[in-house]
């Protein structure tokens, strides 16, 4: 009898649970940061799945069968758009076979959209394998991008989820506000800095550049997605001995080796400065990721003068 009653308690509480994660929104991400805001809209109503790992390439995601299984439960799918996710994406989501997050429905959120992207080009052509042919998609390094997008995912999530509107709508507030408070702090870590010059391996830094006023001189790929040539490294190497370079960043998934071997040669230091949450501690969320950005940029481009 003991067990009995045991058991069927047991099962209550399954089937409680059961039901309590069938009212949560079931939100997939392609890409950590991506995942990251969600949850800050999201909170306690969604539960959020990430496709890419922090520690790789946004556009070159390794697409695994288990992907799929992911994208065809989602009620959501938010991905940064622009053709980030164009070498991996599209195939996923054609044997996903899920219209929920079908390009124009509601469960589809492209972050990309209202984002004035930098280095479109005048052109289409991607014909040498260059992978921002949309132009760049590397915006979440500016803030004002990020409302943008928090606001476009608070809308979608009330659209999909109406009963849960106001606390997307007060998580959005709450998240724009301490924002806020962090923007002037940023500016102002960075202030002393502004013509500060950096080197990225790949050109995924203009977006911050551009904001704190500091200059790229330079990137080890030739053009975005392809590899670094001998040729094109010493033409880096003059660039940065020229003006004065000293730092160069690189994300985990990047070729460290060929930047050490740069670094060598112009008295430069490598920093790993990752673009997704979660490759360092205390970097889950995207406050504490840029926190952690500007704190070590502040710190090198110091070092560097
Ligand atoms: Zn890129």
């Amino acid at each position: 009898m003991k067990t009995l009653t045991m058991l069927a308690a047991a099962t209550a509480a399954l089937l409680a649970s059961g039901a309590g994660a069938q009212q949560k929104l079931n939100v997939v991400a392609t890409t950590p940061d991506l995942g990251a805001l969600a949850l800050e809209i999201g909170g306690t109503a969604v539960d959020v799945k990430v496709l890419a790992k922090p520690t790789e390439d946004p556009h070159f995601v390794d697409a695994k069968p288990s992907l799929i299984v992911t994208l065809n439960r989602a009620d959501v799918l938010i991905d940064g758009g622009a053709e980030l996710e164009l070498g991996w994406l599209p195939a996923l989501l054609q044997s996903a076979r899920n219209t929920k997050i079908a390009a124009g429905a509601p469960g589809r959120i492209s972050a990309s959209r209202g984002i004035q992207m930098m280095d479109v080009p005048v052109t289409l052509d991607r014909s040498r394998g260059d992978v921002h042919a949309l132009g760049n998609p590397h915006f979440l390094l500016d803030p004002a991008n990020v409302k943008i997008v928090v606001a476009q995912i608070a809308q979608h999530f009330a659209q999909v989820a109406p009963a849960s509107a106001s606390v997307f709508q007060a998580n959005l507030a709450r998240f724009n506000a301490a924002l806020d408070a962090k923007i002037p702090q940023w500016q102002a870590r960075l202030a002393p800095h502004r013509g500060g010059k950096i080197v990225t391996y790949h050109n995924d830094f203009i977006y911050l550049a551009r904001l704190y006023g500091l200059q790229v001189v330079a990137t080890l790929e030739p053009k975005p997605g392809i590899a670094p040539s001998p040729a094109h490294v010493a033409e880096v190497i003059a660039a940065m001995k020229s003006a004065g370079a000293r730092v160069i960043l690189v994300q985990p998934y990047q070729n460290r080796r060929t930047a050490e071997t740069v670094a060598r040669q112009t008295d430069a230091q490598v920093l790993l400065v990752p673009q997704q949450p979660g490759v360092v501690a205390n970097t889950a969320t995207y406050i504490q990721l840029m926190d952690h950005t500007i704190t070590t940029l502040a710190a090198a481009l110091g070092a560097a003068r």
